[in-house]
Formats: structure tokens, C-alpha cells, sequence
């Protein structure tokens, strides 16, 4: 029996080093894998639980978000067009330090509704009270590849956090139907010193988890580190023996030639995030020579209150335009590579091989993009139109592990009104709790 069919969707999909537009193909879906991909006309819908009709749709692999911080969307609108050390010191830390557990539930259901109306179906979210943030995942359906951010620069017993944050693992590691991956989240090497860092790398290691973290983000920051430690903080990721576990590297924005050859021999996937670079000012990767190097690089969009929203198909329109422009020749990052970066690329990063295109045995994550907006015609090259026209409000249905999450652009799991209720009442509330700092949202 197949539980649902996707009918007569025309599919775009990553094929080793092209990506494939199959025109009226059946999506079989069995429990929480697709179970074949089949001409339309091959499968008979009564055989199926539930039927839905993506004629006319484009159909993609679930978007995955490679660093997130999500439940900072309580702060987006609150700090643009200052520098990064206005952002960090005036407005995100005061902030941060006053959130509750609740408000990063409340925060992240919001963040994670963003999200599924734009087709993200993973994120790899890294913040804190992350009992939270998985309670709001399991809740909202989707995928998390999820790290308790911790750090040693001010924190009298980092160790302790760390030993909390191992048994956060267990209680999560594989739950909400195998949903939820947890990872250790060290900040950056900026706020971790290189012998905290080391017990991190042993326990990850002990553990048998990854690690997610922040680095090389900024030039000043690569710069500080060849001051004090003499080495760039990509190669004292190396010495601290990060590398020996499966690491995404948010950012890794400024390497020099051997931190790239670190990045290829240790197989560590990078989550570049283009519109937070563009925004704070922090400069762009070279995507294309990082790439060449065979370095692997997925697309993320960073918090909400640097990037303003969660849209991935924004951000790979970004990815792919910034390396035009910084290379000023108009072949750079192509639409394969782009596209390839945004679904294989986020499925390497994350280490989950099983997403990231459609096709039989793949988990069952799918989104169906409405091709009847003027913007998305004519379709001489759907490709193309995904990465230069293609807008999240085309997003017409989510599936995640065999899941429907969004149906005619209705989410079926998260009631956004009350999710934006609450959350206009813990600003209001959190705001109060900070000198000087007053927050007024506008009615809806
Ligand atoms: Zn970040």
C-alpha cells in the first residue's frame, strides 16, 4: 500500500554533476521513505491512502538550512544596519541573556513556521535551551540537526555545560520518528579556549556525535587568532582535534589556502550563509575556489536577526549572484552548482546522505513549487527559474518524513496566529526585563 502519492509532478532533482528536469513523474511514498518515482499513469492512485495532485508543480528535494540559529526571530528588526560589534554588544547579547526556555520554544515555532512555508524541511539549529528547540521540531514535523552552543570565555566550569549538554544528547539523539540528530555545539574558537576545545573534540569523539561551529566568520577574527595563537582558527580547529568528528563550519568565510586543504582532508562541511555576509558587511567567501578545492558547502541563512528571514531559495540567489559579482564574470557558480550547493551540498554538510534529492530510498522529503505565478513563466528553463525567479510564497506543499506539513500553502502542524500572539507578549515582556531597551511591534 502506498501511503502517499505525489501525482504527476515534474521533478528536479541533482544527478551527479547536473540536475535533471523530469517532466509528469509519480512519488511513491512508503512510511517515511519514497518508494519509487514512476512516469504518471505507472502507479494506481487507489492503491494510495492519500493522493496529491502536484500536476503542473515543480517538485524538489525538502530545502535543508545548514546553520540556523532559529529562535532568533524574536529579534528580527531589532538591530539592522549597525556593525557587527553594535549588533553582538548593544542589542543580541542584552537580549540573549534574558530569554527564558519558553521564549526559545515560542521563538522557534515561529522560526520553524517561516521555514516550512518556504520548503526548509531541515535545519542544523544551534542555540541554547535546546530541550526546546526539540520539543518545537518534534511539534512542527520537520528535521533538525541540532547542537547546544556552549562556550569557556566567562563561564566558571565550561565542563559542567558540557556534561549537561551530553546528557541533552541522550534524552534526544534519534527521537520525534528519528527527526532529531544532536551534536556538540562550541561557539567559535573566538569564545572557547583551545583547551576546552580539546575536551570538546574528545568528547564528541567518545560520543560519537559531530560538531557545529562557528568559525572564520569575519577577517578581524582570523586575524586576532594569528596574533594571539599564531595559527588561523581553522588550523587550531585542526590542532584541537575537531576534524577527528564530522564538523559543519558555519561561515569559514575568510580561509587561506591551507585552511582549505584542512577543510577537503578533513571532509568538513561549510554552511554559507550569504545574505547575513551581505547585510553585516563581514565579507563573502570565495565560493568558487573553495568549491574547485573540493571543499563541501551547503546554504544557510544564519539567526533572524542578522539574516531577516529563513528562505533558502533566497539565499542560494544570493550565493549564486555574489560570486558573478565578486568574479565579475557572469559564469561563475552556474545554476547546477548553485542548486547542486542547495540540496546535495546541505545533505553532505549535515551528513545525511538520505536527503537532498528525490528518488527511490531517499527519505521522504519533498516540497511541490506552484509554477501559475506570472514570475514563473514561461518555463524554458524551470531550472533556472528555481534559482532566479522562484519566491517562498511559491511554495505550495511540504512533506517531511512522509509527513504533509503544509497543504495549498495552509501549515497543518503549527497554528501561526497563536505562535504570533505569544510571541508579540514575550517581546513586550522580555523587553521590560532590559534597561533601557523598550521593544514595539506593530499590529498585525
Ligand atoms: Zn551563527
Amino acid at each position: 500500500m502506498i501511503d502517499l502519492l505525489l501525482r504527476a509532478a515534474n521533478i528536479l532533482s541533482p544527478v551527479e554533476n547536473a540536475v535533471n528536469y523530469t517532466h509528469a513523474q509519480d512519488i511513491l511514498i512508503e512510511g517515511n521513505r519514497i518508494s519509487a518515482v514512476l512516469p504518471t499513469g505507472q502507479a494506481d492512485p487507489a492503491q494510495a491512502r492519500q493522493v496529491i495532485d502536484a500536476g503542473g508543480m515543480i517538485a524538489l528535494p525538502g530545502l535543508i538550512n545548514t546553520h540556523c540559529h532559529t529562535a532568533m526571530v524574536l529579534f528580527r528588526g531589532l538591530a539592522d544596519d549597525v556593525s557587527v560589534d553594535r549588533w553582538f554588544n548593544e542589542f543580541i547579547w542584552p537580549f540573549e541573556s534574558n530569554l527564558t526556555p519558553e521564549d526559545v520554544y515560542w521563538g522557534t515555532l515561529l522560526g520553524l513556521a517561516e521555514m516550512i512555508e518556504a520548503g526548509v524541511t531541515t535545519v542544523a539549529d544551534h542555540y541554547f535551551y535546546m530541550d526546546e528547540v526539540a520539543r518545537a521540531i518534534d511539534q512542527a514535523g520537520t528535521r533538525g540537526l541540532l547542537a547546544w552552543a556552549v562556550f569557556s570565555a566567562g563561564v566558571p566550569e565550561p565542563e559542567k555545560k558540557l556534561n549537561e549538554t551530553l546528557e541533552w544528547i541522550e534524552r534526544w539523539q534519534g527521537s520525534a520518528d528519528g527527526r532529531i540528530t544532536t551534536w556538540l555545539g562550541p561557539h567559535a574558537p573566538y569564545t572557547c579556549s583551545e583547551e576546552f576545545l580539546n575536551t570538546v573534540s574528545a568528547t564528541a569523539r567518545r560520543a560519537k556525535v559531530g560538531i557545529h561551529i562557528h568559525v572564520s566568520e569575519t577577517q578581524a577574527q582570523v586575524e586576532m587568532s594569528l596574533k594571539q595563537h599564531g595559527r588561523t582558527p581553522i588550523a587550531l580547529l585542526r590542532d584541537a582535534g575537531v576534524f577527528e568528528s564530522p564538523t559543519l563550519l558555519a561561515h569559514a568565510a575568510h580561509p587561506t589556502p591551507d585552511d582549505i586543504q584542512i577543510m577537503v582532508k578533513a571532509e568538513a562541511g561549510v554552511a554559507h550563509c550569504p545574505k547575513t555576509y551581505l547585510k553585516l558587511a563581514s565579507g563573502v567567501m570565495n565560493v568558487v575556489e573553495v568549491r574547485n578545492a573540493g571543499v563541501n558547502i551547503g546554504i544557510g541563512t544564519d539567526g533572524a536577526a542578522s539574516n531577516s528571514s529563513y528562505d533558502i531559495l533566497e539565499q542560494t540567489r544570493l550565493a549564486a549572484l555574489m560570486q558573478k559579482h565578486q568574479h565579475v564574470n557572469a559564469q561563475a557558480l552556474p545554476i547546477n552548482d548553485a542548486l547542486h550547493m542547495m540540496m546535495t551540498g546541505g545533505a553532505k554538510a549535515l551528513r545525511m546522505p538520505d536527503l537532498g534529492a528525490i528518488a527511490a530510498g531517499k527519505l521522504a522529503d519533498v516540497i511541490l513549487l506552484r509554477t501559475d505565478s506570472a514570475r514563473m513563466q514561461p518555463l524554458i528553463n524551470p531550472a533556472a527559474n528555481v534559482l532566479y525567479s522562484a519566491q517562498a510564497g511559491d511554495v505550495d506543499t511540504v512533506i517531511c518524513n512522509g509527513k504533509v506539513l503544509l497543504q495549498e500553502r495552509q501549515l497543518l502542524t503549527l497554528d501561526k496566529q497563536a505562535i504570533v500572539r505569544e510571541v508579540q507578549s514575550r517581546l513586550h515582556r522580555l523587553s521590560q526585563r532590559i534597561p533601557g531597551q523598550r521593544i514595539q511591534t506593530y499590529p498585525t
